[in-house]
């Protein structure tokens, strides 16, 4: 009677959910574009799919105005013979990178998760790079936890004058554990060096417009020409539309590529000005030497980046884009680039 009583039960139970236990294929993927309430998922098998966020996924992420941007692992169901379906779960992400709020909601924009390294493009001219660009970059990807890589590129414009001053940049960053390369995109020079560098990873290439981005996507997989021409178009934008980040897919080096159009700047949670040396690697070794814990190094007695500073163990442009940022403002803000 009472097995009777508990099979019926578990019937009826099940039958008032239908929906609730049908099975679903759980499938994995990870979003290469996202651009409002559909994402764009590719699998391993490179298909693609489109999908919406479950309810609940999309109520965990508030700080950000969008729950989900390209990089994003992610498990996903299908509906019935389609290719159109729903994210279940977002897999916890490595790292992010964000822009601040454009608007008065306060809220930031996340760009991309899941980057394992970074490419800054720097040219010396046509445009010029400036050292105060490379180091607040470099501050806001260091606490990014993202790789840096700089690449020179357009060294098939270079005079004496030019060489020699790049030459000086790569000596301040390799000094402090930064790998620089030097390439020529339109003359295809170093590029497999660089290409290396890409391999099974999910890179970000920024740098000023102008740098030779587009090209070089276009050097690393000729069939995505009409995909870059579709991202330039991003550029017509005005700076306070919302701009998307795209992810591509570099079948040849089995890696992907991060594009950020139009995104100025990665924005970052405010920095105080007493963290802000954390960010120079050799400021944080030599400041351990400093005699005052809250040491800004600026002009404190017995501090040891300054005493380095003048041994030379310190680049002065490196100090001097410190002072800099800390001048800034209490709270210095990285979507302060100037382009
Ligand atoms: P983006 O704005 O960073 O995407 O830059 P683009 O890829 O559009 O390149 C800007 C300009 O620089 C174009 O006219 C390119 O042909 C040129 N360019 C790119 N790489 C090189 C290079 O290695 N040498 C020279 N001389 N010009 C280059
Ligand atoms: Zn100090």
């Amino acid at each position: 009677m009472d097995l009777e009583i508990n099979i019926k039960f578990t019937l009826h139970f099940y039958e008032s959910f239908p929906l609730f236990f049908k099975l679903k294929t759980m499938m994995e993927g990870v979003v290469i574009k996202s651009t409002g309430i559909l994402h764009t998922i590719l699998d391993s098998n490179d298909n693609i799919y489109l999908c919406t966020l479950k309810g609940s996924e999309k109520l965990k992420k508030l700080p950000f105005t969008n729950p989900i941007s390209v990089g994003d692992k992610v498990f996903f169901s299908l509906e019935d013979n389609s290719n159109k379906g729903v994210i279940e779960k977002i897999k916890p992400r490595i790292n992010y990178v964000i822009r601040k709020s454009v608007n008065l909601s306060k809220r930031s924009q996340i760009i991309a998760s899941n980057i394992d390294l970074c490419i800054l493009l720097v040219t010396i001219k046509d445009p010029v790079t400036t050292l105060l660009f490379i180091d607040r970059f470099l501050v806001t990807l260091d606490a990014y936890k993202i790789p840096t890589i700089l690449v020179f590129n357009k060294i098939d414009l270079h005079d004496e004058k030019t060489k020699i001053i790049e030459e000086t940049y790569k000596s301040i960053y390799n000094k402090i554990g930064i790998d620089t390369i030097s390439v020529s995109i339109l003359k295809g020079k170093n590029i497999n060096i660089l290409k290396d560098c890409l391999r099974n990873k999910t890179t970000l290439i920024s740098g000023h417009s102008g740098v030779g981005k587009t090209s070089l996507i276009n050097l690393l997989d000729g069939s995505l020409d009409l995909k870059v021409k579709e991202i330039s178009e991003y550029h017509k934008q005005g700076v306070h539309t919302t701009t998307f980040a795209r992810m591509l897919k570099i079948n040849t080096l089995n890696g992907f590529i991060v594009d950020t159009p139009g995104i100025r700047g990665f924005g970052l949670v405010d920095i105080s000005r007493k963290m802000l040396s954390n960010y120079f690697p050799e400021m944080k070794k030599a400041s351990c030497q400093c005699k005052f814990n809250d040491c800004l190094h600026i002009n404190e007695p017995k501090c040891n980046v300054i005493i380095s500073l003048k041994n030379g163990l310190i680049s002065e442009s490196r100090y001097k884009n410190y002072l800099n940022m800390l001048d800034d403002s209490e709270n210095y803000r990285y979507n302060k680039y100037k382009k």
